[in-house]
């Protein structure tokens, strides 16, 4: 459904975000607090950093941000069933300051960005195979591949996610994978926007399982399941599980809480 929209494609400089100065001020304060990271650790069950120092804050936050309400559900999910009674992990995604992680604005716009490699076919590999796991998650959320950062609601870049560090300043653990968020105001709606970093080190369907297990991330899915058959298991496997029944009924249940997100400040 809705391949087509998966061509690159610019869109007019009407899209462009003009954000209101006034609101940044009011909210860039907040936005350091909420920029949240989710990580794909090579076995090993990665988690959802909140810093603590602002976590008292959270009520501050709260008393910022629009009132949580659902949005429509997407017609692809509003759709969606499941006969086979698959269930979900939907208790394992976790809601933020501003609610659960959910777009509201179709098709979400996703910018892929090309490689910095001297071996033009490698970087086209790397493109095309991201590109795959846009096309399956496309079948569930309207989806669109855009070439301008500027638009990008999801930007995925071929990077290796920052090293990270245990109290004894010893590096733990490399990561594949880091999917990280963060607020804006539009026209005084507060936004979200994310980016993802894979790991050069991830190729062939190893790639395509990191590239899809962070997009399900960016999609909504803030959480993993604890099942190795679904897609959002938080370690690689193997023979990478394709979207399955589970993580379509746990995005169809994110869909259908509140968030704060694509609804007015000033409405509130
Ligand atoms: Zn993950």
């Amino acid at each position: 459904m809705g391949k087509q929209r998966l061509k690159p494609k610019t869109l007019s400089p009407l899209w462009k975000p003009w954000l209101s100065p006034i609101l940044i001020a009011t909210i860039s304060g907040l936005l350091a607090i909420l920029i949240n990271v989710q990580s794909f650790a090579i076995g090993q069950s990665s988690n959802i950093f909140i810093p603590k120092s602002q976590r008292s804050d959270r009520d501050l936050i709260a008393a910022t941000f629009p009132t949580p309400q659902t949005h429509k559900l997407p017609p692809q999910l509003a759709q969606w069933q499941d006969s086979s009674n698959s269930g979900d992990y939907f208790s394992q995604v976790k809601s933020t300051p501003v609610g659960y992680l959910i777009w509201s604005g179709f098709p979400v716009r996703i910018r892929i960005a090309t490689p910095q490699l001297s071996n033009t076919i490698q970087a086209n590999n790397w493109v095309n195979t991201v590109s795959q796991a846009i096309a399956e998650w496309n079948n569930y959320l309207p989806l669109e591949i855009v070439s301008q950062a500027d638009v990008a609601d999801i930007t995925i870049i071929r990077k290796a996610p920052p090293l990270r560090f245990d109290r004894d300043r010893k590096i733990t653990r490399a990561r594949s994978a880091l999917t990280t968020y963060n607020l804006y105001t539009q026209n005084n709606i507060l936004h979200h926007r994310f980016q993802i970093l894979l790991s050069p080190s991830q190729t062939g369907k190893y790639l395509l399982a990191a590239a899809r297990h962070e997009l399900g991330h960016a999609l909504g899915i803030w959480g993993h399941s604890q099942k190795a058959s679904d897609a959002l298991y938080p370690s690689q496997v193997r023979n990478p599980p394709l979207i399955s029944t589970r993580d379509v009924n746990t995005l169809k249940r994110v869909y259908q809480q509140p968030t704060s997100l694509g609804w007015s400040i000033r409405g509130k």
